[in-house]
């Protein structure tokens, strides 16, 4: 039989081990894909740490996954060996539910996610759901399109589907994994970016990656700095800190919102700010398959990169801790042989 090596969680709270499994065959309605890179994201914690309700151990993890298919289940028109693909958090939907035939394909009652329901991509194969799956454009590598899978689809769907129009002022919370690949989506879908973190350092940097105005919310109110350019359309928020986003929402236009794309633990809202401008505070799913092949090709088309540390597969310990340590500049990246 066949092997291959993968990183699993042996139970929770345990560090990752490397480990030989047999090479897993592809059931029906599913693909395997031989991975070529996976990002490493911070809602991976939840396998590590145990956080994730009915979560069965050993599990793979990853949820940002670039690779191409190998071969094929029963039943998956359209899809051949070669193609090259990514999975991301969304782990593929029925089409039969009453949540998919209303259209909320990421609602699907019988929904999974990558990495956690299901085994991931810190392994040199996986099997994945036919609706998971996203073609790649042939323009970006795997380690380019890795981190868009999870952390690029998140803010450009968030973006899109802000209400914000071409001219408005939008701002970036954050400036870390998410936040600086949100600032080059709202640059070059024509938004008047404002980025917003703490600390001077980070300006030069905002700048460059396509902010017209960069707020230190150590320094400056982010709310009265929003308020002074007429007030933001839309704020996404990528930390996960409630303070820190109770902070903006006095910053809103009217009619403007507030997108939640980080899972803070609770989030302060004074209802008069949301009444008397009708302002709301709206929290945003990253999206599934489709809306992954419209991230990639956006990406690929306008010139957006996320920035990558890249360590390979073996070093897996030492790359999870490096994203968890929030130093990493900016997404963490592994790669396969
Ligand atoms: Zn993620
Ligand atoms: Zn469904």
């Amino acid at each position: 039989m066949k092997t291959m090596r993968v990183a699993q969680i042996p139970a929770a709270k345990q560090a990752f081990e490397i480990v030989e499994r047999p090479i897993p065959e592809p059931t029906p309605g599913t693909v395997r894909i031989k991975v070529a890179a996976c990002g490493i994201c911070h809602s991976d914690s939840v396998v590590r740490d145990g956080l994730f309700p009915g979560l069965s151990y050993p599990r793979i993890p990853g949820h940002e996954v670039a690779g191409t298919i190998d071969a094929l289940g029963d039943g998956v028109p359209g899809w051949k060996p070669g193609q090259r693909v990514g999975v991301g958090w969304n782990g593929g939907y029925c089409g039969r539910c009453d949540q998919c035939r209303r259209g909320n394909l990421f609602a699907c009652e019988t929904q999974q996610v990558t990495g956690i329901s299901f085994d991931g991509g810190y392994a040199e194969y996986m099997i994945a759901p036919a609706s998971a799956v996203a073609r790649f454009p042939d323009e970006l590598s795997s380690i380019d399109a890795a981190p868009l899978m999870c952390a690029g689809i998140t803010t450009f769907n968030a973006l899109r589907h802000s209400g914000a129009q071409p001219g408005d002022v939008v701002a970036v919370l954050g400036l870390g994994g998410l936040g600086h690949l949100g600032v080059q989506y709202a640059g070059k879908m024509g938004f008047h970016v404002v980025a917003i973190a703490r600390g001077k350092d980070k300006e030069p940097l905002a700048r460059e990656l396509g902010a017209a105005l960069y707020v230190d919310s150590q320094a400056q109110d982010p709310g009265a700095a929003l308020l002074a350019l007429g007030g933001a359309s839309a704020v996404i928020a990528t930390v996960t800190a409630g303070a820190a986003m109770s902070a903006v929402l006095p910053g809103l236009a009217v009619n403007g919102t507030l997108l939640v794309l980080g899972a803070a633990d609770s989030l302060q809202v004074a209802p008069w700010i949301l009444i008397s401008g009708r302002r709301s505070v709206k929290g945003w799913y990253s999206g599934t398959s489709i809306d992954s092949e419209d991230t990639l090709r956006f990406s690929a088309r306008a010139g957006v990169h996320s920035m990558n540390e890249i360590f390979p597969f073996e070093r897996v310990n030492e790359a999870y801790d490096r994203m968890v340590s929030g130093n990493a500049r900016f997404r963490v990246v592994l790669t396969m042989k």
